[in-house]
């Protein structure tokens, strides 16, 4: 993995400029990868596309604002906290089925990442409060029609809040185009008919 020089990305509301890490290179060795389809690439490590501003506090799209190269290094990715991630989708959510698709999949990752770190190797849970206010936030979104041409990551919504046979319709429906799909499909599948609405590694542990 090599880092270049930081990315500068300048908040729309207040002008701050945020270094971000920026890689020349880097390779998927060690790759994790979890049912709700987040990659976790040691070697190369992604910047969060929603960031929030460290001074106004404010969130943005990070593909939307001013960037200029910096001229130190950061390794700062910028991923939201979950409860970061709630106020970000309520400051940021607009008619736009891609950026509803982009925001729910930022909310999603906060909450499976209270999972999936794992500081001294003892595995956090979310409190009752986080899960009945991801639930019930997920099952507005979903109501919306997202992710309609995503069947796995939809399946995967729908066994997270707990919709164990809705999740097993859709994926009885979805006819996996490689063998990745099918295994993931299948491992999916395996987690719902238990009742289990945790995310899981699917590769890689
Ligand atoms: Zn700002």
């Amino acid at each position: 993995m090599k880092p270049g020089f930081c990315l500068l990305a300048e908040c729309p509301h207040c002008g701050e400029k945020k270094e971000l890490l920026q890689l020349l290179s880097g390779n998927s060795l060690g790759v994790k990868l979890w049912s709700d389809l987040k990659k976790e690439m040691p070697m190369m490590p992604m910047v969060s596309p929603v960031q929030k501003c460290p001074k106004c506090g404010r969130f943005y799209m990070l593909n939307e604002v001013k960037q200029e190269e910096g001229k130190t290094y950061s390794f700062e990715e910028g991923w939201l906290t979950f409860e970061e991630s709630l106020l970000a989708l309520e400051e940021l959510k607009s008619d736009k089925k891609d950026r509803l698709e982009l925001l729910t999949i930022i909310v999603i990752w906060a909450y499976n990442d209270i999972q999936r770190k794992e500081p001294e190797k003892i595995r956090n849970t979310p409190t009752p409060e986080q899960t009945e206010m991801f639930r019930s936030v997920i099952k507005e979104l979903l109501e919306q029609d997202i992710y309609t041409d995503n069947e796995l990551l939809l399946a995967e919504l729908y066994r997270e809040i707990g919709e164990f046979d809705k999740c097993i319709h859709i994926l009885e429906k979805f006819e996996p185009q490689s063998e990745f799909h099918e295994l993931v499909k299948n491992s999916i599948i395996e987690h719902a008919k238990q009742q289990d609405s945790n995310v899981f590694c699917v590769l890689g542990e």
